[in-house]
């Protein structure tokens, strides 16, 4: 299979706006779960980018568990985040929910993400393999490390081969917890693939306090990035404010990180 270790031995490197995923470089991806407003992305860009993050997160089209619930800003919120790069050089990963979007939301990012929720939607990962962007696939609350790879290999087997895998978490009986972060990921993605592992401990777990711990084990684990959740406010965010790191919080972080990671 095209996603295994023994198709590709090497490790794949990513190489996107100058930066390269999967080499040496640990990269940290931060940013708002959404984009809310202007002011409220172009603050935390560069906020993140000052503690050292390579890319911007954030939301314009948002999958909720309740329809009532914010639904992004959509191509507004592309725009801000397009702008927010123009103004920091931060690189931008935001997620496509839509097959008929993802030429829209390729015109603006430079890494597009598939949800969980969308890891085994087919028709959308036949469409990004297409996309001519590097992808960042996360992996769906009950899918098992070989339905994960699989759902790589449509991707790779649509002709695109820039997949990076990002750990965020499985539905256990665990409650106390989002969800459970499942670290082994790391290590068995990086023996069975060559393609990056990126580690999202902010879904992963969803409680802001055990993001630094969970951020320090997944790079003792050997993986290749980091996703955060960060908001300038995170009592106000409209969505995951429980999991979201204040600006201050985030770069104490940064800054111990960089005991394990000396590039950050
Ligand atoms: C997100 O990154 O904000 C998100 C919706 O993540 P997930 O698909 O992992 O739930
Ligand atoms: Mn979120």
């Amino acid at each position: 299979k095209l996603v295994s270790r023994e198709f590709h031995p090497e490790d794949t490197i990513i190489r996107v706006g100058g930066q390269e995923i999967g080499g040496k470089t640990v990269h940290i991806m931060a940013g708002p779960c959404a984009v809310e407003s202007r002011e409220q992305i172009l603050e935390t860009a560069a906020v993140v980018r000052e503690s050292g993050a390579t890319f911007l997160r954030g939301g314009a089209f948002k999958p909720r568990t309740s329809p009532y619930s914010f639904q992004g800003l959509e191509e507004e919120g592309l725009r801000y985040m397009a702008e927010a790069r123009e103004k920091t050089g931060l690189l931008v990963v935001t997620e496509v929910i839509d097959a008929r979007d993802v030429g829209l939301v390729a015109d603006y990012a430079d890494v597009l993400q598939i949800g969980a929720r969308n890891m085994q939607n087919f028709i959308l990962l036949k469409e990004v393999a297409k996309c001519g962007k590097p992808v960042l696939l996360k992996r769906g609350p009950s899918a098992t490390l070989e339905e994960w790879m699989m759902a790589a290999e449509y991707i790779m087997d649509g002709g695109n081969y820039q997949v990076m895998f990002c750990e965020r978490g499985i539905r256990t009986f665990e409650s106390y917890t989002r969800n459970t972060l499942d670290l082994s990921m790391v290590p068995a993605l990086h023996t069975l693939s060559h393609l990056p592992v990126i580690i999202d401990p902010s879904h992963g777990t969803g409680k802001w306090h055990l993001v630094h711990p969970m951020a320090k084990a997944a790079l003792a684990a050997g993986a290749d990035g980091l996703i955060v959740e960060v908001h300038p406010q995170p009592e106000k965010a409209v969505s995951d404010g429980k999991q979201s790191l204040t600006p201050e919080k985030f770069q104490r972080m940064m800054a111990d990180l960089g005991r394990l990671a000396p590039a950050l």
